[in-house]
């Protein structure tokens, strides 16, 4: 017989509903617990109130409640974004960032703990891949911060730590559940998946005919610069990815935001920005340049200011959208995953 427990707050409401039969309990009640844990997002299961006693007792025995601990935050006094460094159940690190508009509160959350894509410019894959996060543990990290803010998370981008399409199951479904109107209910036209372009899951994706948007990590105008930054472009050729792009757009009538890391003369030149422009002529897109942010295991630099505006001047004239990201809290600054990478240093240091 399995003892493992099951973590409830990965299941969807449908299937907490069978679970709860399962233990001999009427299906309704499925639906409270299931408020408990996403709508009220209770991190213990004596919060839920008006559950008894006994069935209470019934879900310690045989369910675990993934809560997530917060660990460190730093706060940026510049314009308040914070990172969130969360401690999962075995002990793993992960990374999120809360980040506020005026449009709203949107948050970063990590989809793996490490990576295995390998990109040259990003810390979050220097140690390689530890596992995917679970559903619960991609939501937790978006309702912890709302809690811990006390506001509402209008956005989610899940741009943080690791490959979301690696770990395309436990996306799904957390997507489902994030959207579910039992739980945060937020408009899945709030919600953008980035991936650095496993292009069967890109099909895949665009065949669920979502209303999500997908962000391509492109960061080079062709194959052989792309193989240079990304590992993954051995596996998929740089044409076969823009297509995918072209039939997530069909698919979805979502318009594709490429982003484009600036790295200082290799991606950089008008050159690039000319074949780029080629690139994806025609496309209903949008390209979001980001100033490469360099780690110091590289040796990349990034793009000055004239480059970088040279760059999105020439992509304009060629009728091109582009915007150059803001950079939030650049006082707490440090390339994605080096707030996770300095606290796994400093446990080994001191072991
Ligand atoms: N694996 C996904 C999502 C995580 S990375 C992906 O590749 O899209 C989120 C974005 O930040 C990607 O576009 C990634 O290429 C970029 N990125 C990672 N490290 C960076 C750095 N040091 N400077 C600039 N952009 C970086």
């Amino acid at each position: 017989m399995s003892c493992e427990k099951v973590d409830l707050k990965s299941l969807s409401l449908n299937q907490v509903c069978d679970f709860l039969q399962e233990l001999g309990e009427p299906k309704f009640r499925g639906k409270q617990i299931y408020q408990w844990l996403h709508k009220k997002q209770v991190d213990s299961w004596d919060e839920m109130t008006n559950v008894s006693k006994s069935l209470r007792e019934k879900l310690k025995e045989n369910c675990t409640l993934t809560s997530l601990k917060k660990e460190a935050v730093q706060i940026s006094k510049i314009d308040g974004t914070r990172k969130y460094l969360f401690l999962l159940e075995d002990g793993n690190v992960i990374e999120s960032v809360l980040m506020r508009y005026k449009h709203g509160n949107s948050v970063c959350i990590s989809s793996q703990v490490g990576c295995r894509m390998g990109c040259r410019f990003c810390a979050s894959t220097l140690d390689g891949l530890v596992r995917g996060l679970r559903p619960s543990e991609m939501l937790d990290q978006i309702y912890q911060i709302g809690k811990d803010i006390g506001e509402r998370i209008s956005n989610v981008v899940v741009m943080g730590t690791g490959e979301p399409m690696d770990n395309y199951d436990n996306l799904l479904q957390f997507i489902h559940m994030l959207t579910d109107e039992n739980g945060l209910n937020m408009s899945q036209r709030n919600l953008t998946v980035s991936t650095c372009g496993i292009v069967p899951r890109i099909r895949q994706l665009a065949d669920e005919k979502l209303s999500i948007t997908l962000a391509l990590s492109l960061h080079a105008s062709n194959q052989e610069k792309r193989k240079e930054l990304m590992p993954v472009a051995n596996s998929f050729e740089i044409h076969e990815v823009i297509d995918a792009c072209k039939y997530y757009f069909e698919q979805t009538g979502r318009r594709v935001t490429f982003e484009y890391s600036l790295v200082g003369g290799v991606n950089d030149s008008e050159e690039d920005a000319k074949e780029l422009s080629i690139l994806i002529k025609g496309m209903n897109c949008h390209i979001n340049l980001i100033p490469v942010n360099p780690i110091k295991e590289r040796d990349y630099v990034s793009s000055n200011t004239q480059v970088v505006n040279a760059f999105k001047n020439k992509l304009e004239k060629n009728g091109i959208n582009v915007t150059i990201r803001r950079e939030m809290g650049r006082d707490i600054d440090g390339a994605c995953g080096q707030l996770r990478k300095r606290y796994i240093s400093a446990e080994r240091t001191v072991d």
